[in-house]
This record gives C-alpha cells, sequence and structure tokens, in this order.
C-alpha cells in the first residue's frame, strides 16, 4: 500500500537507514508525520476526517515503485478527496458524512428493471443477475417490491429450460450463476403461483448433471468446475429443499457419488490457497467473491463453528480476509495488491459474519467499510459505484448495499432460532438473527443511513429465505 498523496512524505528513520541502505529498504513513517502539505480551507468536519483517515494508514510502505504501486498512488489520490471532503455537495449526516441517498438510488433501481435500449442486448444472457441485484437492492433500501411479483415470475418461467434450471432467457440454455440468481429473485417475489413455477424435478436433474467425481460443481454442461457452482448448487437444493440424493442419470453416480455432498466440504478446503484466502478452484489465486461463495458453502453444509475448523485453516482465512480492508480507505480489494472496490464491501465484508459465527466478534473495522460506502460510493447522479471515476451499476448498487448492512447489522447465528425449521436437508443457514445495530467507536451512520437486514448467507431478505424454504419443507413428492 503506498501511502496517500495528500500526506507529506517523511524521512526514513536514521535507525532504519543504518540496518537497510540504499532504495531496497521499507520506509518507516514516524507518528508526527501524518500532517497535510495544505490544509487549505478544510472546515471542521473535513479536518475531523483527515485526522481519522491519518489515524488508521499503513505507517510501512514499500518503495519500490511498480505499474501496481502507481496505479494505487493514482487512485489514492482519485478517492482520498471524497473521505475527506464533500466534492459532490450531498447532505450530510451528524457525523459530517453523505448520507444514505435513498431516493435517488431507488430511481435508479427501478429503472434497472424497466426496457433497455439496443445497445445493451449484450446483456441479455445477465438479465437474471439484474433482476436479483435490483430488487435485493430495493429490498435492502426498504421498498416494497411486492408490485413486481407477476413480472418476476414470468420473466423466470420464461427462462426455465425444458431440461432444468435456468438460462438468461427464453430457449437460452441453463447455467448455474442464472438459476441462482433465478431462485433468489423468486424467492423474494414469493407467493405460491411464484414458487411453483419452478420446475423442482428438473432442476434436481440439472444440479445432477453438474455434480463432478471430485465434489465440485461445473457451471453448466461441459463448463467451468469452480467454487461459484458449489456455491451456488447449495444455495438452490437449501431453498428448494431438493433431496440430497443424487439423481439416478448423475455423472457422478458412475464415480461412486451418491449425494450431492459427497466429498464437497474436502473440495472447499483444496481451494484454500497457501496464504489463507479462498480461490476459485485448487490451485488458483485466492479472491473475495470465491471466499464468499467457499464460506457461504460451508455455512449451508452446516453449523459454521463446525464447517469452518474442519475444512479451513481459520486464522490464515482471518489474516487474508483482514489483508484486503484498504488503508486508508476502509474499503476491500478483492485480491493482494489490487485497488478497492465496492463489490467487495460484501463479498470480503460479507465474510465475517459467517467468521466470526465460526470465531469471536470485533474482528474487522465496520465503521471504516461504511465511511468507505457512504462517501466514495454514491453516484452524484444515482446508484453506487467502485469508487469514485467509476459508473454505478446494479451490481456494484447490490453489494455495496449488502456489505452496508454486514458492517451495520451484527448477524448471529443460533442454533435456537427457527428451531422447526431447517430440521432435514442442508437446514444449518435457517438459524441465524439479527443483534441490533451495531454502535461502536467512530461510528458514521445515522438511523436514516441504516439499510435492512439482509441475510448473511443467501443475501436477501430474512423473511424471503424463511417463507421459500418452509413451503417447500411443506410440499410433499416434487
Ligand atoms: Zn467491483
Amino acid at each position: 500500500m503506498a501511502v496517500p498523496l495528500r500526506f507529506s512524505t517523511p524521512a526514513p528513520s536514521s535507525r532504519l537507514e543504518e540496518i537497510i541502505p540504499g532504495s531496497d529498504r521499507i520506509e518507516e513513517l514516524s507518528d508526527s508525520s501524518g500532517e497535510y502539505e495544505d490544509m487549505g480551507t478544510a472546515t471542521v468536519e473535513e479536518q475531523a476526517h483527515i485526522a481519522y483517515l491519518n489515524s488508521v494508514r499503513i505507517p510501512i510502505t514499500d518503495s519500490l515503485e511498480t505499474a501496481t504501486s502507481r496505479m494505487d498512488d493514482k487512485t489514492a489520490e482519485i478517492i482520498l478527496p471524497f473521505l475527506e471532503g464533500n466534492p459532490d455537495g450531498f447532505t450530510l449526516n451528524t457525523f459530517g458524512i453523505p448520507k444514505l441517498q435513498r431516493e435517488s438510488h431507488a430511481g435508479a433501481l427501478e429503472a434497472f428493471l424497466g426496457d433497455y435500449p439496443a445497445r445493451v442486448a449484450f446483456m441479455d444472457a445477465s438479465r437474471p443477475w439484474i433482476v436479483y441485484w435490483a430488487l435485493q437492492s430495493l429490498t435492502a433500501l426498504g421498498i416494497d417490491i411486492s408490485a413486481y411479483q407477476k413480472r418476476v415470475a414470468h420473466t423466470f418461467s420464461l427462462a426455465q429450460h425444458p431440461d432444468g434450471g435456468f438460462g438468461g432467457g427464453y430457449g437460452q440454455l441453463p447455467h448455474l450463476a442464472c438459476t441462482y440468481a433465478a431462485i433468489l429473485s423468486l424467492a423474494m417475489a414469493g407467493g405460491t403461483e411464484t414458487y411453483e413455477t419452478i420446475n423442482r424435478k428438473t432442476l434436481w436433474h440439472f444440479l445432477g448433471r453438474m455434480k463432478q467425481a471430485d465434489g465440485g460443481f461445473t457451471m453448466c454442461p461441459g463448463g467451468e468446475e469452480d467454487i461459484r457452482g458449489a456455491f451456488c448448487a447449495v444455495v438452490i437444493l437449501s431453498l428448494t429443499n431438493l433431496p440430497l440424493e443424487l439423481p439416478p442419470d448423475a455423472p457422478a453416480r458412475k464415480r461412486g457419488l451418491t449425494s450431492f455432498t459427497d466429498g464437497l466440504g474436502e473440495w472447499i478446503s483444496k481451494c484454500q490457497s497457501w496464504d489463507g484466502g479462498i480461490s476459485a478452484a485448487p490451485g488458483n489465486e485466492a479472491h473475495g467473491a470465491y471466499a464468499f461463495c467457499g464460506l457461504g458453502c460451508l455455512a449451508i453444509l452446516g453449523p459454521p463453528k463446525e464447517t469452518l475448523p474442519k475444512y479451513l485453516n481459520v486464522p490464515i482465512l482471518i489474516n487474508w480476509l483482514s489483508s484486503r480492508q484498504c488503508s486508508p480507505e476502509g474499503g476491500y480489494n478483492g485480491r493482494t495488491n489490487k485497488l478497492v472496490d465496492g463489490c467487495y464491501s460484501h463479498w470480503v465484508g460479507g465474510c465475517w459474519s459467517i467468521v466470526e459465527a465460526a470465531t469471536t466478534t470485533g474482528l474487522w473495522n465496520r465503521t471504516a467499510l461504511a465511511r468507505y460506502i457512504l462517501s466514495a460510493c454514491q453516484d452524484e447522479e444515482a446508484g453506487l459505484r467502485d469508487k469514485p471515476g467509476k459508473n454505478s451499476d446494479a451490481y456494484h448498487t447490490c453489494y455495496n448495499l449488502a456489505g452496508l448492512s454486514a458492517a451495520q447489522h451484527q448477524y448471529k447465528y443460533d442454533e435456537n432460532v427457527n428451531k422447526g425449521l431447517g430440521t432435514g436437508n442442508l437446514g444449518a443457514a435457517y438459524h441465524w438473527k439479527t443483534e441490533g445495530v451495531y454502535d461502536g467507536k467512530n461510528n458514521v451512520w445515522d438511523e436514516g443511513d441504516v439499510v435492512k437486514t439482509i441475510h448473511p448467507v443467501f443475501v436477501i431478505p430474512y423473511m424471503s429465505v424463511y417463507e421459500m424454504r418452509k413451503y417447500f419443507e411443506e410440499k410433499e413428492g416434487f
């Protein structure tokens, strides 16, 4: 992490000079080195922000200049003014931080659910995702989405493939990512008629075709096998309460597997990289979104307290996740040496509820993340974004708001919650609750900036999760 440009550059201490001569040394920043070169006409609030940013920056920086470090410097130069001041002129909350711009974000989300011009045709295969991101974001803002119920059911009834699973739209081949987004959207839309549009028998067969002999899942027939497949498959199996036995025509049966969960925990275990993160597939580089997929998968396979230590080295995982929180920006990056990005507010920020359910609380800086989201990720026009200078979109709006929810609410795993639900297959994830809004040091949000609670594993509202599972638990047969 390079030094943010508005911090004055310190001289290395003489002690360090003695130890490591020349340009190869690591520069050490002394405690007194944080003054700004030009405080300009900073307001009292801005001075407080600047003092805060100064207090959380990483005190040691690598002096080696690379394309990556230059990009990091440039990014800090773009982002810091948004953390220090209020360049877009938003209304501020009592902490001098931009308020959550609910109305403009809601307007953008409603537009995302509308018609698209021809130039967006390339997004056609991602339609289920756009519907999911927009609906989930609207519910996070506390907006009633019941007006979309019939449209959602109709859209996905056309996207359902005759051989099982969902594609991007009518006539498209089924894919696990589309099926995941479709099932979550249908859960949010809710209602018996909506649930009954899902052909669970063909869905079961489709998932059976995705199961691989080594325990993992492919994303589509003949497609890549990665941890997204594992997570999407168990989310779908769990929410629709499908039998865990592999269908008779599942190819993995020929290799001796009988259940969807055979070898799955062991396969996820192999995805943990040497540095503690979780990668797409064994041997790959760790990545924030894959970390969430792996942890989400384990939180569905069983209580986090049991499954995380069973299949992962939890201490090095915590180290890797902690290292993703950028300083002084406060948001997360997705990989080592990459830039802060609002979508990792969820992909990494969302990991903490599951990790803390297996270990202890207080492992991460919630308010630093909320500060990044509210100050730097709200688009002046509408919606939320990766970082200043990037356009807002449905994806970043959804995952910034989900990350904000993870920061603001204390999600707890409690096996005494919903005792009557999730007693059967893959039922562990139905025992989560919310223990109030976090109120800690350096808090940056007012009541009006607090988003709704979101189920920490399924990433849709709690009620949507519980109602869909309950419906399919009570239903007999397919
Ligand atoms: Zn992003």
